[in-house]
């Protein structure tokens, strides 16, 4: 246990410390949970004293601030980090944006922007590469001051993030005033973490976060359990102690060489026919509707073929009907889920929705598991729409059914029939089935694909006359066709025009009796009229 030095010792020994290099830097490098990856690191400052043994920021500077003595130390904090930047370039070690922190009595002082940029010139540093922290409380009482100063660091292309979110009563307002590029989020401050009070100050933050195009940085990150639960709310950049304690210039440099890094992405931003900040806030409609919503829907994003789910309503929960917590939803991956052929039919869908704007959709098995049920197949018809991009980076919002009941039923169809379907497909015809007890019409995929029609049309043919697939004008033949069939009349057919484009089509019925000679069904088959053959077969 190193000795307490009093304030008088204190002082005087910091001065003279900040003439020999008793004062150094440590570094905590900021990581992207999602991948790994570094996204900088946060300057911490320290001061090993000969006699005294370590010194931590929480003991000295207090003591510093209340003498005026801060701004001066944070400055020589700004130069060592400088020149630690310029040793990476230097000697080719890989760099990162390395934050430091600017205290309210920095900002009172007349002209620190100033003097921070005299360092940064000498050692020739590229602006991205430094970044400046600010805590919310010192915008309390200076507000005007503040902003004056982020104006400044903001004209000369400082990413200025907001220390200790959080901490504060008024944060939500502050963020309104003060236009920072990055929020960093406390976990200390929300001890209740999960759930709870702290839970939903954590994701409200998190939303309005990207509301506000802001990427959050969770701090005091040390449990897994914190840390997939920020990337649950979809906030996966994270510091703390889980990844690595503040460390020596040598060791993070060895930390440099080991980890690859890449940049904070700025959050996405929405299309411009959404209201983004209605879209995100708990309260508003297009909440409302997303969690009550008759059907199941979820938010993800997609990059590099990479897809995170971001967000999903109870309804979703219950479509997938296994019994899964949002949390297993989320972190699931969907492409594990599914077979190659399946992945590619889901993918080749999303490219289209990117490329058309408009709502696509596919349906594809998929492979799921939950704790209670198992191991389970299920069929989910999916209708996506692209609601937002950041460069390659895609916000897609997708309704989900669950459709294995019907795909069953479908894929129970004999094989006679089956093979009818398929034959029909192959032969460049439109083909259905009439069952004559039940009036229903089951019609061959190219009628579904072309036609839009479900696999079973009930009442048929009221629907395709509704719809003007067939004209009015031929409305009460085909009616009458199908009263004829159900009377036994075993062979029909004639040139229709069909659709709202009136295409000829040739149309033949051919019944099918049971064994007391009782119409059962009706084959049906639609061809298109070639050149030739209207006139040949007309009369
Ligand atoms: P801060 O800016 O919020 O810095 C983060 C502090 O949290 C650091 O403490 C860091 O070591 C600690 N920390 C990081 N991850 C974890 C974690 O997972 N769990 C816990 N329990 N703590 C974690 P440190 O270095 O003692 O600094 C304390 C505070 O002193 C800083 O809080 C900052 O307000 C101030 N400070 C440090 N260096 C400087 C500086 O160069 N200039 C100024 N003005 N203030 C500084
Ligand atoms: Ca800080
Ligand atoms: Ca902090």
């Amino acid at each position: 246990m190193p000795k307490r030095m009093n304030e008088q010792e204190l002082l005087l020994s910091f001065k003279q410390a900040m003439t020999e290099p008793h004062i150094f830097v440590c570094y905590q490098p900021k990581m992207n949970y999602a991948t790994g990856r570094m996204i900088g690191a946060e300057a911490l400052m320290r001061w090993k004293h000969p006699e005294y043994g370590m010194q931590y920021p929480s003991d000295f500077i207090p003591v510093l601030e209340k003498n005026g003595l801060l701004p001066d130390a944070d400055l020589a904090v700004f130069e060592l980090v400088c020149r630690f930047q310029r040793r990476c370039l230097d000697e080719n070690i890989p760099i990162v944006p390395i934050s430091f922190n600017m205290s309210r009595y920095d900002i009172l002082q007349h002209n620190y922007v100033g003097k921070i940029e005299q360092i940064r010139q000498k050692y020739q540093i590229p602006v991205r590469f430094l970044h400046v922290e600010i805590t919310e409380s010192s915008a309390i009482g200076g507000a005007e001051l503040v902003v004056d100063v982020l104006k400044q660091l903001h004209c000369l292309g400082y990413v200025v993030e907001m220390d200790d979110f959080g901490s504060g009563y008024s944060s939500l307002n502050i963020l309104k005033d003060l236009e920072v590029d990055v929020i960093k989020l406390d976990m200390r401050f929300l001890s209740s973490g999960k759930g709870g009070r702290g839970g939903a100050i954590l994701s409200s933050v998190v939303q309005m976060s990207k509301w506000l195009d802001t990427p959050v940085i969770a701090e005091g990150v040390e449990t897994i359990e914190q840390a997939d639960y920020m990337k649950s709310i979809g906030c996966s950049y994270i510091q703390g102690y889980l990844f690595s304690k503040p460390i020596t210039e040598e060791e993070f440099i060895e930390k440099l060489k080991r980890t690859d890094h890449e940049p904070v992405q700025p959050p996405i931003t929405l299309i411009e026919s959404m209201d983004a900040g209605k879209f995100w806030n708990p309260n508003s409609l297009e909440t409302l509707i997303f969690n009550h919503y008759v059907g199941g829907a979820a938010i993800f994003s997609y990059q590099d073929g990479e897809i995170q789910v971001l967000r999903v309503n109870e309804k979703y929960m219950k479509e997938l009907g296994m019994n899964m917590c949002e949390k297993d939803i989320l972190n699931a991956n969907l492409w594990e889920q599914m077979d190659d052929a399946n992945h590619k039919i889901y993918e080749t869908t999303l490219r289209k929705a990117i490329q058309s704007r408009e709502e696509e959709s596919c349906d594809t098995w998929r492979t799921v598991s939950s704790k209670i049920c198992g191991e389970q197949k299920i069929c989910i018809r999916n209708s996506l729409r692209m609601i937002g991009r950041a460069g390659e980076q895609y916000l897609f919002y997708t309704l989900v059914q669950n459709i294995t009941a019907e795909k069953k039923r479908f894929e129970d169809v004999s094989e006679s029939e089956r093979k009818f379907r398929f034959a029909a497909e192959h032969a460049n015809i439109y083909a259905w089935e009439y069952t004559v007890a039940t009036k229903q019409m089951r019609p061959c995929y190219r009628c579904m694909r072309d036609l839009g029609l479900p696999p079973v049309v009930e009442n048929y043919p009221e629907p395709v006359i509704e719809n003007g697939i067939f004209p009015e004008d031929y409305a009460d033949m085909y009616r009458d066709w199908h009263r004829q069939i159900a009377e036994g009349v075993p062979h029909l057919e004639a040139i229709i025009p069909l659709t709202v484009g009136r295409v000829p089509f040739h149309v033949r019925y051919t019944t099918e009796f049971d064994e007391n000679g009782k119409p059962l069904k009706a084959y049906a088959s639609a061809t298109m009229v070639v050149d030739g053959e209207d006139e040949e077969k007309q009369d």
